[in-house]
């Protein structure tokens, strides 16, 4: 049998070989459907249709938004018409996915959304504040009780918000530091005295009396004129 897509006959080929691995392992496989028997299915469905929406509309669209949409999508569903319907279709998203992967040149990995290395935040919503971590993958982690430390997850961050966050203000980490650091600045601006120091010959300032070198004042107003307006000349 020949195929009109691209790419397809490998995909037959890589998935005859896969079955013929399972049927040897497990034999002819019999079980019942068990799709959308619970009402968080529907909601699943839901969620991961939104997503995919929205990650189109943003474009930060990914094959993970596409298969979960399929996928979701299928287990949602009792009818079992419908449900092969769909199967069809994660089947057919799978040979778009690995097609995909198969003719990059080079093999590139997806940066757009990685960071690095996991980023903390806080995430204000209707008046509470959670802890949370942003993993270099995007996969996102939301402390939702620190007493019994439990916690929800997400693919991304777009999709926890999308889960029941709407509308939530997220503090990063490094805007937490940076608002600390500024606060300090600040602080350190009232506590600084403005009258120069001057120093006896042994270094020591003799209108502060201190006897490090320079006086603390000194580094002080240092630290002030480098760091002291914040957000100045800055977009
Ligand atoms: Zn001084």
């Amino acid at each position: 049998m020949s195929f009109t897509t691209p790419g397809l006959q490998a995909f037959a080929a890589a998935v005859d070989t896969e079955r013929q691995r399972q049927l040897a392992k497990w034999g002819d496989q019999r079980h019942p459907d068990g799709t959308g028997q619970y009402p968080e299915l529907i909601v699943d469905a839901d969620v991961a249709r939104m997503a995919c929406q929205q990650a189109a509309e943003g474009e930060y669209l990914t094959w993970l938004h596409i298969l979960r949409e399929e996928a979701a999508e299928a287990l949602a569903e009792t009818d079992p018409a419908k449900l092969r319907t769909e199967l069809v279709q994660i089947a057919a998203v799978c040979a778009a996915w690995i097609h995909d992967i198969d003719t990059r040149t080079p093999p590139q990995t997806d940066t757009k959304t990685e960071a690095p290395f996991a980023i903390g935040f806080r995430l204000h919503h209707h008046g509470n504040a959670y802890d949370g971590v942003l993993l270099p993958g995007g996969q996102t982690i939301l402390v939702t009780d620190p007493a019994d430390l439990l916690a929800t997850g997400a693919p991304t961050l777009d999709d926890l918000l999308r889960g029941g966050y709407h509308g939530a203000h997220i503090e990063w980490g490094h805007q937490t530091l940076h608002a600390e650091f500024q606060r300090a600045i600040g602080l350190l601006a009232t506590l600084a005295d403005p009258e120069p120091c001057r120093h006896d010959h042994h270094g020591h300032c003799r209108i502060h009396g201190t006897t490090a070198s320079p006086c603390p004042h000194v580094s002080a107003r240092e630290l002030i004129t480098r760091h002291g307006r914040p957000e100045a000349g800055r977009g």
